[in-house]
């Protein structure tokens, strides 16, 4: 059963949590007890959770819950990826992928139904949006993956916000569930393995070197403004010069090393030439990250498409022998639509982007 009037529990980060219960019966503690029954035993039901009081359970029962989002659908990929369909935000869906390699369960989060910015590439982008999900949305689907995992004896290793949304755009949401991720009483991953990704909304990076330690990851996709503002609307706000500067800042601080990567997006004859990996190299000169590329994954009527081989290798060469250590990002779960920038979810649009993308599919289709 469930109603909106009942406090979601897992919306609540550590220290919500404790000033909750020291609230209802004045023992903060109650807390750390109530999280490691639901994260760690995976116990939701308070009947069972045999050492809390029963005066206190009654509470619970009248005034809260813990409640994952529902799974409407699960697809499982030939190569072991696994997109889970999950309800959010009334009656919309969105899209969460687990990767499971070598040692490693990388869970990819989505933090919003849709995406205000609509880059270019990204087929996201164009099912419109329609709003923020919420701490519990978020961390649940951890939960619901982990579920899965812990039938196997293993569990979700590394989060990635790089689902469905823009993760700085929802920003206590995501801020508040990625301390839950990080937290030993929930999934105690560490921070280096928990990843926000984001288009470049710069004074939101400020904020979050204020906040947290978790790894940073800007969709880049062009070392050049002229370029960038025609993949990456967003940068038309916050352009390249000042995104780097808010870069700096987070891996600059003091304290905890932080760990920064810049992803790349790479399509054939836009921003894959020798000369963008020359202009990339110097770009990024006195920022320390890593980079990542992403060959472009298709959808209906994109209008992009993905470089051969050949030239990705030269590419990544180039940025390899400037001294930047550059990954290739390996496509997984393609078979079910889970790569990078193929989840759509299920968006009621608020926007009429949509509209126009569905429009342009079926002129393509026509044709
Ligand atoms: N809004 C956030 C989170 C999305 S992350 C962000 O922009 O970072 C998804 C990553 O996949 C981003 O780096 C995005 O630019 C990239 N991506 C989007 N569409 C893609 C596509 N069709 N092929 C390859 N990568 C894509």
């Amino acid at each position: 059963m469930s109603d909106d009037t009942l406090i979601n529990l897992f919306n609540l980060p550590r220290e919500q949590f404790e000033s909750l219960c020291a609230q209802i019966d004045g023992k903060p503690y109650r807390a750390h007890q109530m999280m490691k029954w639901a994260y760690h035993q995976r116990e939701l039901d308070f009947g069972r959770m045999t050492n809390l009081s029963k005066t206190f359970r009654t509470w619970l029962n009248e005034h809260a819950e813990f409640k994952p989002p529902e799974v409407v659908q699960r697809l499982d990929s030939v190569d072991g990826t696994i997109k889970w369909l999950v309800r959010a935000a009334g009656e919309n869906c969105v899209e969460t992928v687990l990767i499971p390699e070598r040692g490693r369960n990388t869970l990819c989060v989505s933090s919003q139904v849709g995406c205000m910015l609509d880059c270019a590439f990204c087929s996201t982008g164009k099912q419109g949006f329609n709003g923020n999900l919420s701490t519990a949305e978020i961390v649940g689907q951890v939960w619901l993956a982990d579920q899965v995992l812990r039938e196997r004896g293993e569990s979700v290793t590394n989060v990635v916000l790089m689902g469905m949304g823009e993760p700085l755009l929802n920003f206590d949401a995501v801020m508040a569930a990625t301390r839950l991720m990080l937290d030993d009483l929930a999934f105690g991953i560490s921070k280096r393995r928990v990843t926000v990704s984001t288009a470049g909304v710069v004074p939101a990076i400020y904020e979050m070197a204020k906040l947290t330690d978790v790894s940073l990851a800007i969709s880049l996709h062009a070392p050049t403004d002229e370029l960038r503002n025609q993949l990456v609307p967003l940068n038309r706000k916050y352009p390249i010069a000042d995104l780097l500067a808010a870069c700096r800042h987070y891996v600059g601080g003091l304290g905890e090393k932080r760990t920064l990567t810049m992803e790349y997006t790479l399509l054939k004859g836009v921003n894959d030439q020798l000369e963008h990996a020359r202009q990339l190299a110097k770009l990024l000169r006195d920022v320390r990250c890593k980079i990542n590329l992403i060959p472009f994954n298709p959808f209906p009527a994109a209008g992009f498409e993905r470089p051969d081989e050949r030239s990705v290798r030269t590419f990544q060469s180039y940025l390899i022998n400037a001294g930047y250590a550059t990954m290739l990002r390996t496509t997984r779960g393609e078979d079910i639509n889970a790569a990078c920038g193929q989840l759509v979810g299920q968006v009621m649009d608020r926007t009429r982007r949509k509209e126009r993308y569905l429009a342009r599919v079926r002129a393509q289709e026509v044709a």
